[in-house]
């Protein structure tokens, strides 16, 4: 469509017409103007791959997280897996994907910190670029989020993000910025929090004189999830999509504001004709309407996923070159933790798929291993749940689920609208779960048969978003009505109710879930967990599997209880008592091998008691085989940090201002975020920016600058090829030139990276070319980025602490 025919069809619309095209029609779909031929487009969720319209559709491949990727330091590598990506949403029938999520690490407890890339927002900006080239060269527009600010969970639907210009400029905008200058990405997400007052969704500074007119962005712009809460003030602002509808904000109120004079018709037309152009642009007009949703698994993509999760493991530590293993000093391996029968393949939250499969540790382990004519034997070690597991199915009979379109037809004991027999009691919907069951009022009985397979004190819980009751042979044992909202569900649902009952081994006890919608959040959801007594101690029979085998590989972490949309973690503490398995098993076994499985930075107060720590991030549903892969040495650990870890948590930068307070999260620590603090503030963090380790040895040798890029030489001393991630970094010295640094200037921070591959033996050169602003900074009176002149030192080093060669160059 050119403009001339653009302009005709918007004009042939009518105000109405143009007002409805600014909002949903449902949860992932846009409203259609059938008369005009332009039909609904709909968006799946992202970044973990491309879910489709419900959390329990036809599978989706599963991706590594934000930090795994930003950990390969590859961006051609993180392409494609954006083309994959764009594939993944095409068979979803959908033409927008929200992804990627670009907010930096501002500590490293953000719930949603794995989704994110880095604390750095060049190597953020890198990422992201080549994401987003990869999904839009697949005819899918990528939607970068969250437009700006939600950097942590906490009360994020209402926080004010204060942020400096300064800051803002430098830091938590440049990745938004190269997305839509660079990688011309097509839409971008608004966040849920305020910034420096009005609401994300509703400034007009940030969305229109920024995005826009700054930085030229002719794309759509939409509101989170029930992020708008203004009617004029969003549509004025630059807001073109409220999402997700029916509108709540838009629609008739659009039309009254219009009325009323608060919103001119210009306004609504330009953003109507925003939303037609993108449609058109995507292919969204062309394909005439979403298209059905569907599953491709091929092996190329199983391969690249693989591939992709190894490339972003970081070896943290490897003594004695423990690793790789070498099979032939092996002949049993102890295998133990709470994440190696189920690794944790993605984190928690709206970017969840439902995997095509997934690979787990153990198994993977034991396949390779096995073939080798090694033993491998397992133990848990440590349980993890912050609330109850899902009770395994092999204790279950099958599951009779009977739906029920409003919670008066299921209390007065009509028939329910469908039965289907289920495998889980746990559900979340997003969609109406079956014909002529609303999402909006549907209520739900789910019954099975519970034989438990050991006696005593059995403890069962319920989290919801609504109302839930348990009743275990009729008896209630749970009852959360009149409990408020908050705790699960990403923040919509209720917190964990539990309670205990004596059951008797192998005896049959009939289970009853109750749900009612009591809520109109975008979802439906409730969980049921339960655990029954532990007959053993899991650290004593870990450390005495441990003792009796060549090796030890702890596979510990996290999980979506801890890692997740809608909160923080308290602390980096692995949790539970796996610090405590760890060094117990450490202080047994021969060798032992940590692989630590989290999305974002752990504490590790056992790392001398160990000898090799891996850790990999949420890798993707090929986690098991991309792991095996880097211990046996078949791939090297192309991984380095995206983000520093800290020693103690109360050495990160916001400690002093996070999480905020009075509805307020300051920005206090300014510029001085991640490795900049820690190198500026003189803190020594436990793992630096940019470190990791490879199985090769590789030296920095020398370096040259040509002024715009710094040619680096390689030598790799092993008999193993190798990669090496070499990193530039900026430093401008106080008082040269006459310049006074502010209180917040970084001692140094990354202007360039290249990630090179090293034949063993060899000697080779890489060229790594700086940001174009590797000399300037936002200059908050002249209103531009300014290159000041003066002396710079361009350190070159395998990490921000590891620095090879320093060169003086002048601006
Ligand atoms: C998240 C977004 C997501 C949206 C749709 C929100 O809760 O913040 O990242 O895309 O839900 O699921």
């Amino acid at each position: 469509m050119n403009d001339l025919e653009l302009d005709a069809l918007i004009d042939s619309l009518s105000l109405d017409e143009q007002i409805s095209l600014l909002a949903g029609s449902d949860n992932w779909h846009t409203t259609a103007v059938p008369d005009k031929s332009i039909p609904s487009m709909r968006v799946s969720d992202g970044p973990a791959g491309a879910r489709g319209t419900s959390f329990t559709g036809p599978a989706s491949a599963n991706l590594p997280c934000g930090t795994a990727l930003a950990a390969t330091w590859d961006p051609a590598l993180v392409e494609e897996i954006g083309r994959l990506l764009g594939r993944e949403t095409r068979s979803k029938g959908a033409r927008v994907v929200l992804a990627p999520t670009v907010n930096l690490h501002r500590t490293p407890v953000g719930g949603r910190n794995f989704e994110c890339y880095s604390e750095d927002p060049f190597l953020s900006a890198r990422t992201a670029v080549g994401y987003i080239t990869g999904v839009q060269s697949e005819g899918v527009a990528a939607c970068v989020k969250h437009f700006v600010g939600n950097d942590t969970e906490f009360e994020r639907f209402t926080i004010d993000s204060q942020i400096d210009e300064r800051t803002m400029r430098e830091l938590y905008l440049v990745p938004f910025e190269a997305a839509v200058t660079e990688a011309g990405a097509m839409a971008i997400m608004t966040a849920y929090n305020k910034v420096n007052g009005p609401h994300a969704a509703d400034h007009h500074e940030l969305i229109t004189d920024i995005l826009r007119r700054e930085w030229g962005f002719d794309g759509i712009v939409m509101s989170d999830w029930f992020g708008l809460h203004s009617t004029a003030e969003g549509v004025n602002a630059g807001l073109d999509l409220e999402m997700p509808g029916p509108p709540i904000h838009r629609g008739a109120k659009v039309r009254t504001a219009v009325d009323q004079g608060l919103i001119r018709v210009q306004t609504v037309r330009a953003a109507a004709r925003r939303m037609v152009r993108f449609m058109d642009a995507v292919g969204a007009i062309a394909d005439g309407g979403p298209g059905p949703e569907t599953t491709r698994d091929e092996p190329a993509d199983r391969a690249l996923i693989r591939a992709a999760g190894s490339a972003g493991m970081v070896l943290l530590r490897n003594r004695d070159a423990t690793l790789p293993l070498r099979i032939s000093d092996l002949r049993t391996v102890a295998v133990i933790g709470p994440n190696a029968r189920e690794g944790q393949i993605m984190g928690g939250g709206s970017a969840l798929v439902n995997p095509v499969h997934a690979v787990h540790p153990l198994v993977a382990l034991t396949d390779r291993l096995g073939a080798a004519g090694v033993t491998v034997e397992h133990a848990r070690g440590a349980i993890t749940h912050r609330s109850l597991p899902r009770i395994e199915g092999r204790l279950l009979s099958p599951i009779t689920q009977e739906l029920f379109a409003t919670t008066a037809q299921m209390h007065a004991g009509e028939p329910p609208t469908a039965t289907r027999t289920v495998r889980g009691f746990s559900l979340m919907w997003s969609e109406d779960p079956a014909e002529g069951v609303p999402l909006a009022t549907l209520a739900l009985r789910s019954t099975a048969t519970f034989t438990p397979d050991v006696s005593g004190e059995w403890a069962f819980g319920t989290t919801a978003t609504g109302d839930s009751r348990l009743l275990v042979d009729g008896e209630v044992l749970l009852d959360d009505a009149d409990r408020p909202a908050g705790g699960s569900f990403f923040g919509m649902g209720k917190s964990e109710l539990t309670a205990t009952v004596v059951l008797a081994a192998d005896q049959p006890y009939e289970l009853t879930l109750e749900y009612e919608r009591t809520s109109m959040g975008m979802m439906a959801g409730v969980t049921l967990g339960a655990m029954g007594p532990l007959t053993v101690d899991l650290i004593d029979e870990a450390t005495a599997l441990a003792a009796r085998c060549d090796l030890s590989i702890l596979v510990v972490g996290t999980n979506p209880d801890w890692e997740s949309e809608g909160y923080d973690r308290l602390s980096m503490d692995l949790p539970g008592t796996q610090d405590e398995l760890i060094s117990k098993v450490a202080a047994v076994s021969r060798r032992t091998v940590v692989v630590v499985n989290a999305g974002s930075p752990v504490s590790m107060p056992w790392l001398d008691e160990v000898d090799a720590v891996l850790f990999t991030w949420f890798p993707g549903q090929e986690f098991g085989d991309a792991l095996t892969d880097v211990l046996l040495g078949d791939v090297e650990p192309g991984g380095r940090l995206p983000v520093t870890f800290p020693r103690v948590l109360e050495d990160m930068p916001a400690s002093e201002h996070h999480p905020g307070r009075n509805g307020v999260a300051r920005y206090l620590e300014g510029r001085l975020m991640g490795y900049r603090w820690y190198d500026t503030m003189g803190r020594l963090p436990r793992f630096a920016f940019g470190h990791g380790l490879g199985y090769a040895t590789i030296d920095i040798t020398g370096a040259t600058f040509d002024g715009t890029s710094v040619e680096v030489g390689l030598t790799n001393r092993s008999d193993r090829a190798g990669h090496e991630v070499v990193q530039v970094y900026v430093h401008r010295p106080d008082g040269d030139a006459g310049y006074v640094a502010p209180a917040d200037e970084p001692q140094q921070h990354l202007v360039g990276f290249a990630k090179a591959w090293v034949p063993a033996g060899a000697t080779d050169t890489v060229s790594v070319q700086l940001d174009p602003r590797w000399a300037s900074h936002w200059d908050v009176e002249a209103h531009a980025w300014v290159a000041a002149p003066g002396h710079r030192q361009l350190r070159v080093g395998r990490s921000s602490r590891e620095i090879s060669v320093v060169l003086s160059t002048e601006v």
